[in-house]
């Protein structure tokens, strides 16, 4: 079963307030911030407020919320002024280089993005 909230999850705080970050992005089911660490001039990261731990622990009963990440993100872009273009990236689990294990979309631009990533 999904969990809505784990009291040990980093975003999770960051979702409930308990840690402030500044939001680009807030409503209901959806926040977006400034990752910490950016690895681009432009790097948000949008997290849904309920936990899931990876893309690969949704299933097909969360295809809303996954299609609402996706459309935020677009608007955050443009928001964000990347008429040039922009990156999104989900890192899930070990081989894919995931770190924090709460469901997280990188926006990333303002620069070219070089191609295959490591
Ligand atoms: P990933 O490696 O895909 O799991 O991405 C996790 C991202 O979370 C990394 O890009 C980190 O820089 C970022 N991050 C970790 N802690 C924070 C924080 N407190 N606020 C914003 N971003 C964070
Ligand atoms: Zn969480």
């Amino acid at each position: 079963m999904t969990e809505i909230s784990n009291p040990d999850c980093l975003f999770c705080k960051i979702a409930a307030g308990t840690i402030p970050v500044k939001w680009l992005h807030e409503d209901g089911q959806i926040l977006a911030f400034n990752d910490i660490n950016p690895q681009a001039p432009v790097h948000v990261l949008l997290i849904p407020k309920q936990h899931f731990t990876s893309h690969a622990h949704t299933t097909a009963g969360d295809t809303a919320i996954l299609g609402q990440l996706l459309a935020t993100a677009r608007e955050v872009a443009k928001a964000q002024g990347l008429a040039n273009g922009y990156r999104l990236v989900i890192n899930t689990g070990l081989d894919g280089g995931q770190t924090v294990e709460h469901l997280h979309v990188h926006l990333l631009g303002g620069r070219h993005l070089g191609w295959p990533p490591g």
